[in-house]
């Protein structure tokens, strides 16, 4: 695609989390005269690399190296610690840059919305996995891990995260970049035994084989699953014999070898019970979570077409800790409009729209803010392309005025006297960061204070 002469197309990238980075980078690969500014409401980038990828998952935070290339690109400008909404208003975005881009991901956690979820005790997954990642705005966030049972809700991923972080000794977890304020408390814990606890079949679990068999590899845990529950009815093994539910069916064969430890009640070993089929139905406790009642369920209908029929045979279990993990949810701006449940940002084809359908001119959306919550890291690579394709689609609209873009906005922060972060500010409280963390044999010792990243700098 080509510009037209003299114009420099000017975009503003709200969030720097990996899918802010694929579309700066997908910009920048289209061969457009393009100065892309990533605006970021915390001093550091990279989002849910930073703050929601596992701990103990180094491996796959590494992916940041490649977000430090295209943040060090010439077109591209990374502005930290600066709030969209308050800082800056997206109105003001709108006058300054030709499109705006909402890559804001998914920060917060559906809930369930029954009885008792506000009893102390029980946590959003959300709060918890950004507490131990160190994310500054849940260090306030306290957890009792005195109890000996603890429940995790939802059979998905985040789920497995947290179960693994509960079970790891603390030695395992020091190896990880869970912050020391943190690896205190987790030095208390005394929890035996983690329900994760799904309200339909193994067949219909969002686990990825890769977390689903790491899980059973853990040190002094043993993972059992009920044989009962993979007694499967007809629809169900229609699903799984479905060609292309190779997720389920790699599943299912992981499932089998925790059946064999049903039995196994080593008082030594960590307890993971993987239970199905049970529905939450209220938390119970005087102002602390005591126990948790369940509905017993079981699936109706046709294959992928199952419903949830409740049985009316109710199930307590006792606990003292319980984090709800079913699922995450987007944040709101003003004036821009979210779709329920997901609160995804209103789109058609990645272009914003308003309640009435109406294609908002020059605001787009990539990533999890765009499609919900889904697919890994890569995946948003794709989803960031789709996105700058369509920008680039429409880009004679924008082709006939030019921007004050990355300009106006830093006079405007100047009058403001807004403190920002740049990268290469980044870059100094990355490598105070890894000194101490080294210091202490784990890959980084991250600020979970935005107070303490700014004194870096
Ligand atoms: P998820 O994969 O969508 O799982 C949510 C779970 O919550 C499902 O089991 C769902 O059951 C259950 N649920 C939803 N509403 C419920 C309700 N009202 N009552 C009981 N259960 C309910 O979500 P997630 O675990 O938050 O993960 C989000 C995304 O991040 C996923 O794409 C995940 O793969 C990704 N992720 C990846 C990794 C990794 O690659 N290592 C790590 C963490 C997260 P139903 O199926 O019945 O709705």
């Amino acid at each position: 695609m080509k510009s037209a002469n003299n114009f420099t197309f000017q975009v503003a990238i709200v969030g720097s989390g990996p899918s802010g980075f694929y579309v700066a980078e997908a910009l920048v690969n289209s061969g457009i005269s393009t100065e892309i500014t990533i605006l970021e409401r915390l001093p550091c980038p990279y989002g849910l690399v930073r703050y929601g990828v596992a701990p103990d998952h180094q491996k796959l935070k590494s992916v940041s190296h490649t977000l430090d290339a295209i943040a060090e690109h010439p077109s591209v400008t990374f502005l930290g610690n600066l709030e969209v909404g308050k800082d800056i208003q997206i109105s003001e975005l709108m006058e300054l840059y030709h499109v705006v881009v909402f890559t804001t991901g998914m920060p917060g956690s559906s809930l369930l919305g029954i009885n008792g979820e506000n009893l102390i005790g029980v946590h959003p997954s959300s709060t918890f996995v950004g507490w131990y990642n160190g994310h500054p705005d849940y260090q306030t966030q306290s957890f009792d891990f005195g109890h000996d049972t603890a429940i995790i809700i939802g059979h998905g991923n985040v789920a497995i995260d947290i179960c693994r972080v509960l079970t790891k000794s603390i030695d395992e977890l020091r190896k990880s970049d869970i912050p020391d304020s943190a690896l205190e408390v987790l030095s208390e814990n005394k929890i035996k035994n983690v329900h994760l606890i799904g309200r339909r079949g193994p067949v219909q679990a969002k686990f990825t084989t890769k977390e689903l068999h790491e899980l059973g590899k853990l040190e002094n845990c043993n993972v059992s699953i009920n044989p009962k529950f993979l007694k499967l009815g007809t629809a169900c093994q229609q699903e799984l014999d479905e060609i292309s539910n190779q997720l389920a069916r790699k599943n299912h064969v992981i499932f089998q070898t925790y059946i064999n430890n049903f039995k196994e009640k080593n008082a030594d070993k960590k307890q993971i019970a993987i239970d199905f089929m049970l529905k939450p139905k209220a938390f119970k406790g005087d102002k602390k979570l005591q126990s948790i009642i369940f509905e017993e369920s079981h699936l109706e209908g046709t294959a992928f077409k199952q419903i949830s029929v409740l049985s009316n045979r109710l199930l307590e279990i006792s606990c003292g800790l319980a984090f709800t993990s079913v699922g995450l949810k987007g944040a709101k701006f003003d004036g821009l409009f979210n779709d329920s449940p997901k609160e995804t940002l209103s789109n058609v084809n990645s272009r914003l729209v308003n309640d009435h359908g109406d294609i908002i001119y020059g605001m787009y959306a990539a990533g999890w803010v765009k499609r919900g919550p889904n697919g890994v890291i890569g995946t948003n690579r794709e989803c960031a392309q789709d996105t700058v394709d369509r920008i680039l689609e429409d880009l004679t609209i924008f082709a006939d005025h030019s921007a004050l873009g990355r300009n106006g906005l830093m006079s405007i922060l100047k009058v403001r006297n807004i403190q920002y972060v740049t990268f290469d500010d980044w870059k100094i409280i990355d490598a105070i960061e890894i000194e101490k963390g080294q210091k202490l044999g784990k890959p980084r010792e991250k600020f979970t204070s935005v107070s303490g990243m700014l004194a870096c700098i």
